[in-house]
């Protein structure tokens, strides 16, 4: 099988399942018991917190562990709504954010809230001004994501959080940063999101476990989950001991090299690009800068044709966020291309484990299928 599908998800190495299989097997105890096997479980789960912190760039008692990336987008919103009850009931968004924001923010409308869905250009650009002339002084928050799931195009989170400060110093920032974590470098300070969103599965962790980061500006956070107090009290249930292991496995592996894991997504890519662009009818969408998405469309060809056939040789690629019942994902609509180069957009992602010979595979596929089957669109 090819592989080229990890901005959806990701292989999870042997060491990241071997830490998963240890917990289960023989450190199963909850950390809050007050036995040794607990309070040992308790000590672990900090040790993982301090982890993917590190990786993050914050301080471990920021970083609060959730159940995947969706969960965090949705707490983020909610809490920073609820601390600014009392200033406003807008939000400022773009319309290309993954679903997990536009229908946490489409829920806050049924509130009563108003929410500005900011259309990126033809590139699938935003620009910080854009997004800081939308903020009125009743935006109780700003949801902009770090990296696109669809174009990999990288936002200007740290220079909207720059401008907040003088266009409304009480709006709060939220970052989905899921597909950021891992492949652009930044910490949490360095790009100012009171909020920052990520999630396990996308760097090579388990499925089910992600994490929150809340910045010093969030005053008495809302809790997700009250309950038995977990997570200093802010979302409760017992913690998924061995999905945060993986997790924290996952991120000691990734950050090992990085730098080199990078440059070889980063190289990867280009040479997808070099490749791919040379098949007739063939266009990359989007000026995504993350290493590790390239968005192309075979103008003509339904995409979805293009992924069912490229399935039947065993190579895994996407239609975006998917061509839900033969219309283009929100992402690809946003972008307003013409309609034959929107219909036939392909989304190829890479890992550290990407080789030149699965490119090779694919645009040796994608060729085939341009010369083999007739154009629909
Ligand atoms: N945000 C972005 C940008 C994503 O790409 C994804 C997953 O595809 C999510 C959020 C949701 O993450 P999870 O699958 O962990 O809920």
């Amino acid at each position: 099988m090819i592989y080229l599908d990890h901005a959806a998800t990701t292989p999870v190495p042997r060491e990241v399942a071997d830490t998963m299989y240890e917990v289960l097997m023989n450190q199963f105890g909850n950390p809050s018991s007050q036995y040794q096997l607990g309070l040992d479980m308790k000590k672990q789960v900090e040790d993982w917190r301090k982890t993917v912190a590190g990786a993050l760039g914050c301080e471990p008692k920021q970083l609060f562990f959730t159940s995947c990336g969706t969960e965090g987008d949705n707490w983020a919103i909610t809490a920073a709504c609820w601390q600014n009850r009392h200033l406003g009931r807008h939000i400022v968004t773009t319309a290309v954010e993954h679903n997990a924001v536009l229908e946490a923010c489409k829920w806050m409308e049924k509130q009563g809230y108003e929410v500005t869905y900011l259309a990126p250009d033809g590139n699938g650009d935003i620009t910080a001004e854009q997004v800081l002339s939308a903020v009125r002084p009743d935006t109780a928050l700003v949801s902009v994501m770090l990296v696109n799931n669809e174009t990999g195009n990288i936002f200007p989170v740290a220079d909207i959080a720059k401008g907040l400060t003088a266009k409304n110093p009480k709006t709060l920032l939220h970052t989905d940063a899921v597909q950021g974590f891992l492949k652009v470098p930044f910490t949490a300070s360095g790009l100012g999101a009171d909020f920052i969103t990520i999630s396990g599965h996308k760097i090579g962790g388990p499925k089910g476990v992600g994490a929150l980061y809340i910045g010093p500006r969030v005053r008495n956070p809302r809790p997700l989950l009250p309950g038995g107090g977990q997570e200093a009290g802010l979302r409760s249930g017992t913690e998924a001991t061995a999905q945060i292991a993986g997790f924290a496995k996952a991120v000691e592996l990734r950050m090992d090299h990085l730098d080199e894991k990078l440059a070889h997504m980063a190289h990867i890519k280009a040479y997808a690009k070099e490749k791919l662009t040379s098949i007739p009818d063939l266009q990359v969408v989007g000026s995504g800068a993350a290493p590790h998405i390239l968005s192309v469309s075979l103008a003509g060809w339904p995409s979805q044709n293009i992924v069912t056939d490229l399935s039947a040789q065993g190579i895994c690629i996407s239609a975006g966020s998917a061509c839900h019942q033969g219309k283009p994902s929100h992402v690809v609509a946003a972008l307003k291309l013409p309609k034959r180069t929107a219909g036939g957009v392909i989304r190829l992602s890479f890992g550290p484990e990407t080789s030149e010979a699965d490119i090779d595979a694919c645009a040796e596929a994608l060729r085939r299928h341009h010369d083999t089957r007739m154009p629909m669109l």
